[in-house]
């Protein structure tokens, strides 16, 4: 049987799409039909677990990625920036005759909000590659709540050959099939736009529908500026209020520094509200700075 080394030598595996994200930064945001001119222009990699892993490894994490990758300059892009900041892909898929998805991001100055068009025509991740991926020295397994039908597989596959390694899911948008991916999963991370998609406009009744569908131990849910909620099974259901820093530059990606602060703490043994409040101190941050970078 397989060990699970929480020390940093353990390392986080995260299992997840990468893409080129194109930001434009505007003054404020256009009104439907407008013709308006960039402040700013900034070509990044994007994707919410590789964000994630970028965030962990800053806070000394060993990290790997693995997802599928185009042939094309965006994919060296990605493998660029993961490399810059020592994320293992060793283990991605290389996919002859497809496009590096594409996130083109509106970044307000005004408000610090971004909006977000998402391209993509490359292959997901299929649980045969997943099974060629070595799940040794593992301390951590972090998976995209998407594709539901692979992802399933999956989490099957960490659950039956490493039994005992923490699995999280990220629920950042409604997929058909999501559901499926409920049981398992030891920590369930959603966001404001899920809770919302399901039907919930408050974060407690969704807290409590998530965990009578799950089987998870602990269950996040990110608000923006109002913090993050929580419900710790067996305890309590929370609300950590925002760290707002003194001037809001940049939430994107706060979600992914949130999941990377949620993970680490929990690697470092802190009970479940200290380690929601430790991801949402990591996340207010973070909006204080361009880019993914977690300065003191
Ligand atoms: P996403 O990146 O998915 O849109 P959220 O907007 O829900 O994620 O933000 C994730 C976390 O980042 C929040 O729970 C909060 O802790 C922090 N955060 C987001 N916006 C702000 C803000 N304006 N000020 C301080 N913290 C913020």
């Amino acid at each position: 049987m397989l060990t699970h080394p929480r020390g940093p030598a353990g390392i986080v595996l995260g299992v997840g799409i990468a893409t080129v994200d194109i930001i434009h930064e505007v003054a404020a945001y256009p009104a439907e039909d407008d013709e308006i001119r960039a402040l700013a222009e900034d070509r990044r990699r994007g994707g919410n677990v590789a964000n994630s892993l970028v965030i962990l490894s800053q806070l000394g994490r060993r990290c790997r990625w693995v997802g599928t990758l185009a042939d094309d300059a965006g994919a060296d892009l990605i493998l660029a920036d993961l490399a810059r900041f020592g994320v293992d892909t060793s283990a991605a898929v290389r996919v002859q005759a497809a496009t590096t998805p594409t996130s083109f991001v509106l970044s307000s100055r005004a408000s610090g909000s971004r909006t977000i068009v998402h391209y993509r025509d490359l292959p997901e991740l299929d649980a045969e590659s997943f099974d060629r991926v070595s799940l040794a020295d593992l301390a951590w397994v972090h998976f995209e709540g998407r594709h539901p039908d692979a992802t399933r597989r999956m989490i099957e596959r960490v659950m039956h050959e490493a039994p005992g390694l923490p699995i999280s899911l990220e629920l950042e948008k409604p997929r058909t099939g999501i559901e499926d991916l409920l049981r398992g999963p030891r920590i369930l991370m959603a966001s404001r736009p899920f809770a919302i998609a399901q039907g919930f406009d408050e974060a407690e009744p969704f807290l409590v529908a998530l965990a009578e569908r799950s089987d998870a131990t602990l269950i996040t849910l990110t608000w923006g500026a109002r913090g993050a909620y929580f419900l710790d099974r067996g305890g309590s259901i929370g609300r950590v209020p925002a760290t707002p820093p003194s001037q809001v530059v940049d939430t994107l990606g706060a979600g992914d520094v949130f999941n990377a602060g949620l993970i680490d703490g929990l690697l470092r043994g802190l009970s479940a509200p200290a380690a929601v409040e430790a991801a949402v101190r990591l996340a207010g941050r973070k909006c204080a700075h361009r880019g993914l970078v977690v300065r003191p």
